[in-house]
């Protein structure tokens, strides 16, 4: 059975009444480093639904920043919450193993593991918290202190990630010192190759970068670690030439540095695969989780390989890492990411749905990039999509994606801004193809509007 069709339903101008109320309050009452487009306040939701304190319901592309990977109050993922929540809410998986967080680091292994290659799992809270615990890893297994992040990169706002992350300088400005010992170097772009190199060459142009660093700037011998996201998000949906992650491996194993790929944002079936990385022929050392592995309820988690994770026991941990009901949530996600579970109308499983619905969605908006010469790149994979906006000269067009992003809000569509002139599409993973016809059609409106 398919879901019944349903679109956006807006009964008042947004903010409604009552919405317009919570946000009065909201503002007083709330920490400003909020960043808030749109004046919408979610009551409640359901799949990729989401319906505010007013009634108006809204087709949702963003999924909570790609974190949302079985939409919204799943029902085999509320029954899980249930189940677990009723057994106990917290014991404390520093002291005490228990079954549920056992069971989901074996999952998640087998995801990664490769024959004769161990890995083991470290549980924390959030994205930051497993990229702080991939450069503490890498420090304290390499005794080096060094790392390498790259531009237009986001890893978190705890000190070590702002330090990693290379995009925006509002997220350091007034924040300083940060974590020494840190370095960048660009991200290659095939939209805007770096560099002077061109979209076939800009993967060896960084790589032959780091090298130059190697030789004037930073000895390898103390690089711990290089972090990189195998595809982009904060910085703009961009996916690497084919090429680049590769020969960055060669580089880390000619140099003993060890590889970190950050998979919080695309990781999790969103591009088609578990991880975004499995779209290239290339394995990392350490990989940081989090976002959509529990459909929103907050567990993250540090992948590492046995060899590599080598810090003493105890010397890191957290109290709430590894939540049993967290715990369970992530294992009824897995169930519909992997298919043993299925979702009504997404196929065998939904990493075979985000990449069918993403190649249609991709293939429609190539043709509006025909159509509008001002959305001057479509890219991704998977669920993982980013149009980017153009000026004439081929710059980039921040006010005009903000007029388009706007007017998608007001037509019913929700949806995120990123890198600099960039719409990105992140729905939950169980979007069909009728939900996803139902937003492309209210992106041509917009793009028409604009022309
Ligand atoms: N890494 C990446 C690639 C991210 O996109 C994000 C969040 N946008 C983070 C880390 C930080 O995750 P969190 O907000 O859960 O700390």
């Amino acid at each position: 059975t398919q879901p019944k069709p349903r679109q956006p339903e807006l009964k008042t101008s947004l903010p409604g009444p009552k919405s317009a109320a919570i946000i009065e309050r909201d503002k007083q009452h709330l920490s400003t480093s909020y960043m808030r487009p749109y004046p919408f306040v979610p009551d409640h939701g359901e799949g990729v639904w989401l319906t505010d304190a007013d009634g108006n319901t809204m087709l949702d592309f963003f999924a909570g920043i790609a974190v949302t990977t079985t939409g919204h109050a799943h029902p085999h993922v509320v029954k899980a919450v249930q189940d677990a929540v009723g057994k106990f809410t917290h014991v404390c998986l520093t002291d005490y193993p228990q079954e549920i967080t056992t069971s989901l680091a074996e999952r998640m292994l087998k995801h990664v593991e490769k024959p004769g290659e161990k890995w083991r799992v470290f549980f924390g809270n959030s994205g930051a918290e497993a990229v702080e615990a991939a450069v503490k890893l890498a420090r304290n297994h390499t005794g080096r202190s060094h790392v390498i992040s790259t531009m237009g990169s986001f890893h978190g706002r705890t000190y070590g990630a702002i330090t990693l992350t290379g995009s925006k300088t509002k997220y350091k400005r007034g924040f300083g010192p940060l974590l020494p010992a840190v370095s960048h170097v660009p991200y290659p772009n095939p939209f805007r190759p770096p560099l002077g190199s061109t979209p076939e060459t800009c993967g060896q142009a960084v790589i032959d970068h780091i090298e130059n660093l190697f030789v004037g700037v930073i000895p390898a011998d103390e690089v711990a670690a290089i972090i990189v996201e195998p595809m982009q998000g904060e910085g703009g949906y961009i996916v690497p030439p084919a090429d680049f992650l590769p020969k960055l491996r060669q580089l880390c194993d000619k140099h003993g540095i060890m590889l970190i790929f950050d998979e919080v944002q695309a990781g999790m079936g969103r591009t088609g695969k578990m991880f975004s990385f499995q779209h290239f022929d290339v394995q990392p050392d350490m990989i940081t989780v989090a976002k959509g592995i529990a459909s929103g309820l907050p567990i993250s988690c540090l992948l590492a390989k046995e060899s590599v994770m080598t810090w003493p026991v105890g010397s890191h941990g957290s109290t709430f890492g590894g939540n049993p009901v967290a715990a369970a949530a992530a294992h009824a996600t897995l169930d519909l990411l992997e298919g043993q579970v299925k979702h009504d109308g997404c196929g065998d499983s939904l990493f075979d749905n985000a990449a069918a619905v993403g190649e249609y969605i991709m293939g429609e908006l190539k043709k509006m990039q025909a159509d509008y010469p001002f959305l001057g790149d479509v890219r991704g994979r998977g669920l993982f999509i980013g149009m980017e906006f153009v000026k004439p000269d081929g710059s980039p067009d921040g006010g005009l994606r903000d007029r388009a992003s706007y007017r998608m809000f007001e037509k019913g569509l929700l949806n995120l801004d990123c890198g600099e002139a960039v719409i990105r599409i992140s729905p939950p993973l169980i979007l069909t193809r009728e939900e996803a016809a139902t937003g492309l059609k209210i992106m041509r409106e917009v793009l028409e509007e604009l022309r």
